[in-house]
């Protein structure tokens, strides 16, 4: 199916927001990596040709206000499973449930970014508990201190 992938500012944080574009269906996956902003639009009724389809057959669903982006890889895995967490409930409930898993030993990345009152927040899975990650990418205030 053809698509065509573009990178645009994220509305929320302003960071590399992906957009994925069907052009042949109209159906559309934004995801920012860096925040969690979410937009999907997406035919939920494939039994019908496109130019029959109305509103009940689709299903949208957008996430301005994202509680923030989670990334996770099992090892030998070559791509990784990514979405947006809409609360700090669904991020708990998530996590409890990926670390509760027989699967837990396998993970080779876990991750939650979040985008809190202009600050990025990274937290990084070590095997026992999340840690927050401060990357910073300014040189000039790495020099000054
Ligand atoms: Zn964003």
């Amino acid at each position: 199916m053809g698509s065509v992938i573009d990178y645009f500012a994220c509305p929320n944080c302003g960071q590399d927001a992906f957009s994925d574009f069907y052009y042949k269906t109209g159906e559309e996956y934004v995801h920012c990596s860096h925040c969690g902003y979410h937009h999907t639009a997406e035919i939920v009724n494939r039994n019908k040709p496109l130019n029959k389809l109305i509103t009940e057959d689709w299903k949208f669903t957008t996430i301005t206000n994202p509680y923030g982006a989670f990334k996770l890889r099992f090892k030998g895995d070559n791509a990784a499973t990514c979405g947006s967490m809409r609360t700090e409930k669904e991020w708990n409930r998530y996590k409890a449930a990926v670390l509760s898993s027989e699967a837990n030993n396998e993970i080779d990345h876990f991750s939650l970014s979040r985008y809190v009152d202009g600050v990025f927040h990274y937290f990084v899975y070590n095997g026992t508990d999340f840690l927050e990650v401060i990357e910073s990418t300014d040189t000039q205030e790495l020099s000054e201190s």
